[in-house]
């Protein structure tokens, strides 16, 4: 069933994603727009807006999505890579349900923008 967010549309495979990864917890699929050669994004199956809106009973949750991104990492074989999390919208989060971003095959700069 489709509801009103993507990324729990890509969950439940009514929207497509070109799925690197999956376990029981999280969902990780290539990002449409990349920043880096390889951008993968990693989400929780359990719809939770943002690590600000996560409640204590959502930290296995938590814990889940820096796993799978670990896992999604080596999946496509990444071993260096940077581990993002856009906050609210002034960090750059245009879609809210957690997400976090797992780039790599390039040198990363840092600050970043
Ligand atoms: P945010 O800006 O919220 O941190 O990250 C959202 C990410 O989702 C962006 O990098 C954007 O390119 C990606 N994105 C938005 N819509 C889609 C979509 O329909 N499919 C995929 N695979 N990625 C998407
Ligand atoms: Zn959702």
């Amino acid at each position: 069933m489709s509801t009103g967010c993507l990324f729990c549309n890509i969950v439940a495979r009514t929207t497509p994603a070109q799925i690197v990864f999956e376990n029981d917890h999280v969902v990780a699929f290539k990002d449409i727009r990349p920043v880096a050669p390889t951008h993968v994004l990693v989400i929780p199956k359990k719809h939770v807006v943002g690590v600000h809106e996560a409640k204590a009973e959502d930290a296995q949750v938590l814990g889940q999505v820096l796993l799978g991104a670990r896992d999604a990492a080596e999946k496509v074989g990444l071993a260096s890579y940077r581990l993002v999390v856009n906050q609210g919208p002034d960090a750059g989060q245009s879609v809210f349900h957690l997400h976090c971003h797992v780039i790599g095959g390039r040198t990363m700069s840092w600050p970043p923008g």
